[in-house]
């Protein structure tokens, strides 16, 4: 595509945005924007972060409650780790949540409380990677940053009509994304392209009788829209093994240990495990085990096959430490832990009244 008709796609692009873009609690719509309105960089930012592998959707409530409950970067800054570590739950990769803090406070004591205003500035923060660096500085402080996540990639390989297999064809995403990134008003083609991928070219159906740059699409032209990007098979993910102890006491204490703050689940409050997440270890105590289910949780890389012994017990542990029941809250346990709780809950009251 030469470059003039790639300004006219661009063009096209926002004139649709103008008309139909999606109205989400971190965004400022085009409108607004064109009235001078910006967007706060640390709600784009925040959003962003969540965004990453999880859906629109998925993410509306989480940005909510966090903006409730820490309306600037400061306040979050200040915020106890636990504290974010619990309201991040759910979200899944929480290695994220501790690069939210660590970045939070970067902002605060390295910025006088305001993000760097250029995708190079925005990349010395701690957690902070090409792809957020360059959303933030186009859609918070409107400059032309390339921004390529899934969407863009899929959007650009179709318009482009690039066969080469995913991900050897990322570099050549990039530049033609570029080509297509315009000088004027980037922060709302950013998100222009980010609407098209999700609502109009879509990955498996298309929908391009009503696409905005449908004159411009060549994947279109040949009839290759929806076999693009291509893609080389996956590998089948690896299945691993593991145990993981619930211990509790007669008064209804809940025996929870807090994982190392490196790897999966990273200093997320857990249930002890054997060792199938490279923390290690053997049952918290001797016990009259039982085994009370099993459960298959999936990971990026690979699927857990975890079975679930839960125990009444009297004894000290040798690991981890007893939480009050009043104190004990399943909802602020990561995924995986929680449905461990539901496993072993729902089968220890099958074999046994005493389970408090
Ligand atoms: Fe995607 Fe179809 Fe639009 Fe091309 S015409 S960009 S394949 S929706």
């Amino acid at each position: 595509m030469r470059e003039e008709v790639c300004e006219e796609a661009g063009r096209a692009l926002l004139r649709w945005y103008d008309g139909q873009a999606r109205v989400m609690p971190w965004r400022v719509g085009p409108q607004d924007r064109q009235r001078g309105v910006l967007p706060d960089p640390y709600h784009v930012w925040l959003s962003e972060v969540m965004l990453q592998q999880t859906t629109v959707a998925a993410v509306r409530e989480y940005f909510r409650r966090f903006v409730a409950l820490w309306p600037t970067v400061a306040d979050l800054a200040a915020a106890e780790d636990a504290a974010v570590m619990g309201e991040w739950a759910g979200l899944g990769y929480y290695a994220r949540a501790r690069n939210l803090l660590a970045c939070a406070r970067a902002v605060v004591r390295d910025h006088g409380g305001r993000f760097p205003d250029t995708a190079e500035g925005l990349r010395s923060l701690p957690g902070v990677g090409p792809y957020t660096a360059a959303a933030v500085a186009a859609i918070a402080f409107d400059r032309p940053a390339v921004v390529v996540d899934g969407n863009v990639e899929r959007v650009c390989a179709r318009l482009f009509a690039v066969e080469t297999p995913m991900p050897a064809a990322k570099p050549e995403l990039v530049r033609l994304a570029g080509l297509l990134t315009p000088m004027a008003r980037p922060g709302d083609h950013a998100q222009a392209m980010m609407d098209l991928g999700a609502t109009v070219c879509t990955p498996r159906k298309p929908a391009c009788e009503i696409c905005p740059v449908m004159a411009y699409c060549q994947a279109r032209r040949a009839g290759l829209a929806a076999d693009l990007p291509r893609k080389l098979p996956k590998p089948a993910k690896p299945v691993r093994q593991g145990v993981v102890w619930v211990a509790m006491r007669p008064d209804g204490a809940v025996l929870l240990e807090d994982r190392p703050p490196r790897g999966l689940l990273g200093g997320m409050p857990g249930f002890p495990g054997d060792g199938w997440d490279g923390a290690g270890g053997a049952a918290p105590m001797q016990a009259d085990w039982r085994e009370v289910g099993g459960l298959r949780h999936t990971f990026t890389h690979f699927h857990l096959d975890l079975t679930v012994r839960a125990a009444i017990v009297e004894a000290n542990p040798m690991r981890g430490a007893f939480v009050p029941r009043s104190a004990f809250q399943p909802a602020n346990l990561p995924t995986l832990m929680r449905k461990v709780w539901d496993t072993a809950t729902v089968r220890a009251v099958e074999w046994g009244a005493t389970w408090p």
